[in-house]
């Protein structure tokens, strides 16, 4: 409403407020209404913000890992999850459809995720440390992982999740700058710029490896019992 408008409405008021008590009519001062028809700036919605970052890393050329992808691969979930998880990278899979966790171990992940409530779809956003494929799945170096953090940062930051489920040694270097392995760095939570991240080894992992479902598990069960906690 314009200020014009709101000084008429006031008068209005003014005279219905007079015709009622009686119907003298009391001269009464202005206030000085602000222009409210003024668009103030107005931050992002995660919707906007998830978007933007989405066509930032689309066209993004900041680290080799550019030139060889067929399909950059910004991220896949609901913009107000629960939960979040942060993987390494995409596959060559993920590389075809620029959606991450889409190949054998993505379809792992989505039975983890099931058992503990979680699904894509719904209530949980999943990500990767860079978003673009390594050639032959090597590991990201850390330039790569660095020039990549900037847009996980920021999705973090838009989500807003209660934790992130960080997949892998590569997450943990990315999130939390760790040089121990997943062996080590398991069983506690840890944090993210003040989101508790909670590292577990990557579902490929378990795929090479039956002997790390057993803890793999009791992982899921601990990241569980803090997204259902009461704040
Ligand atoms: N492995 C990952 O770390 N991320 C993916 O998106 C797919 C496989
Ligand atoms: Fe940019 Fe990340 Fe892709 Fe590197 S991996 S080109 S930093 S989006």
């Amino acid at each position: 409403m314009k200020a014009t408008e709101r000084r008429a409405a006031w008068e209005a008021l003014g005279v219905v407020e007079d015709w009622l008590a009686g119907g003298i009519r009391v001269v009464r001062a202005i206030p000085d209404f602000p222009d409210t028809s003024i668009v103030l700036p107005r931050p992002p919605s995660p919707e906007e913000g998830l978007a933007e970052i989405a066509r930032e890393v689309e066209a993004c050329r900041a680290c080799a890992l550019c030139e060889k992808r067929k399909r950059a691969v910004p991220g896949q979930g609901p913009s107000r999850p629960i939960a979040m998880v942060v993987g390494e990278g995409p596959g060559a899979e993920e590389d075809e459809r620029g959606l991450p966790f889409v190949g054998p171990a993505g379809q792992l992940l989505d039975k983890m995720l099931a058992a503990i409530g979680l699904d894509r779809a719904s209530n949980c956003y999943i990500a990767n440390a860079v978003k673009c494929r390594p050639p032959q799945n090597r590991d990201p170096s850390p330039d790569e992982r660095e020039a990549c953090l900037p847009y996980l940062r920021r999705q973090i930051a838009l989500l807003r999740p209660k934790a992130i489920l960080c997949a892998g040694r590569v997450a943990a270097q990315s999130l939390l700058g760790a040089t121990e392995g997943v062996g080590k760095l398991r069983g506690a939570w840890k944090s993210f710029e003040g989101t508790p991240v909670l590292v577990t080894y990557h579902p490929s992992a378990l795929l090479r490896d039956d002997s790390y479902k057993r803890p793999a598990w009791e992982d899921l069960k601990m990241f569980r019992e803090r997204i259902t906690a009461e704040e």
